[in-house]
């Protein structure tokens, strides 16, 4: 049984990037930015991993792609970016992961820090309210995730990446959770876009940002120090990071996996849990749900007793006791708050292990009211 469902925290290195870091670590661990044979040999190799993810991505440009040390690395260097170039307002959803809110809330004074609301029925973000905020002209810059972390909402970016063209605002979307999970696309025309490698087997501490074919592409800059990425973001390359990275990404499957559904209707039907936002498209691994009754700690313990891990909301504010800013949005009193588990599987739970999972909660169920 996987009894793992929390990848949306993190996801294990898939054995083929696995592979990919053992060997270039072991033979390709020179600086690329040095002169002698085996440094330009290491140049070359993450030269052929940019142009094998940008080729993945649907990008004819390679330069498009920069390599990061993760999705909050890149997530920080647009927005801090984005907020230079404008004196307007940037807009960013109510419901973005830190990696976003919290620099935009430190770079944009007053009026110019914009949050962009949520329907709380969905926890999708209102489009006629940022619709309406493009028209007048007074945004500079939009930043809206493709899909929510906790409750897995699918939001409309790519609608709003044509509202924003159209508008002549640049827009950046954190894609974490969708890279790995969903269908990629054509990103020949996106704005910005941020990937995260250990959401789909990449490892840790990797990631990557595209860059707009515009004016906006060619002028960013990330955090400066060498003259790494052309420039862009500077640090010696992880070059076996970006080799894991690269190979998890080529091996991803956009294939769903399933049992989710099942398992809500069932902890709906035999425990009344209620799953906020479940109407909506979301990401197929995802369940956010609100328990019946006790602190969701007490069943996330049980849980783990029994071999399962889900987590009480997303990592980062995880056993915190920090409100969720996104039950926020969609409406969730604190009490309901302390209720929250969510689950996030992959295709590497069958549905015999989201079945699993479903009896253990009526089991904790049994045992917490008893
Ligand atoms: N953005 C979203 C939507 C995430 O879910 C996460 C991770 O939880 C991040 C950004 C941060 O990614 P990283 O761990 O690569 O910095």
């Amino acid at each position: 049984m996987n009894g793992y469902f929390d990848y949306n925290a993190t996801a294990p290195m898939l054995p083929a990037a696995r592979e990919a870091w053992i060997e270039t670590s072991g033979k390709n661990w020179h600086n690329p930015s040095s002169l002698y044979r085996e440094a330009g040999e290491a140049r070359h190799l993450l030269e052929h991993y940019r142009e094998e993810l940008a080729d993945a991505l649907g990008l004819d440009e390679p330069e498009r792609v920069l390599f990061t040390g993760g999705a909050t690395e890149a997530n920080n260097a647009v927005i801090r970016f984005l907020a230079e170039e404008t004196e307007r307002a940037v807009a960013v959803s109510s419901i973005e992961h830190p990696a976003v809110y919290a620099p935009a809330q430190a770079c944009l004074k007053g009026d110019r820090f914009r949050e962009i609301p949520v329907n709380p029925d969905t926890g999708t973000v209102d489009l006629e309210i940022l619709a309406g905020w493009l028209q007048t002209g007074e945004l500079g810059a939009v930043s809206v995730m493709a899909a929510n972390n906790e409750t897995g909402a699918i939001q409309p970016w790519k609608k709003i990446s044509e509202l924003c063209r159209d508008a002549g605002v640049p827009f950046h979307t954190d894609a974490a959770q969708w890279f790995g999970k969903m269908p990629i696309g054509d990103l020949s025309e996106s704005g910005f876009v941020t990937g995260s490698g250990h959401k789909f087997g990449g490892g840790n501490g990797t990631g990557f940002l595209v860059l707009p074919d515009d004016e906006f592409g060619d002028q960013f800059h990330g955090q400066v120090g060498g003259p790494q990425e052309e420039g862009k973001r500077a640090g010696t390359e992880n070059l076996p990071g970006i080799a894991a990275m690269v190979t998890a990404f080529l091996d991803r499957s956009e294939e769903p996996g399933c049992g989710r559904d099942d398992f809500e209707s069932k902890i709906i039907q035999e425990l009344s849990c209620e799953v906020p936002g479940q109407s909506v498209s979301r990401l197929w691994n995802t369940s956010l749900f609100v328990l019946p009754h006790s602190k969701n700690l007490k069943w996330l313990t049980r849980l783990s007793q029994r071999g399962f891990s889900v987590s009480t909301g997303s990592a980062c504010s995880a056993g915190r006791g920090n409100p969720s800013r996104v039950m926020a949005a969609m409406g969730l009193d604190f009490e309901a708050m302390g209720r929250v588990l969510r689950v996030s599987g992959s295709r590497d739970n069958s549905i015999p292990d989201w079945e699993a999972l479903a009896d253990a909660l009526i089991e904790i169920d049994g045992e917490l009211r008893g």
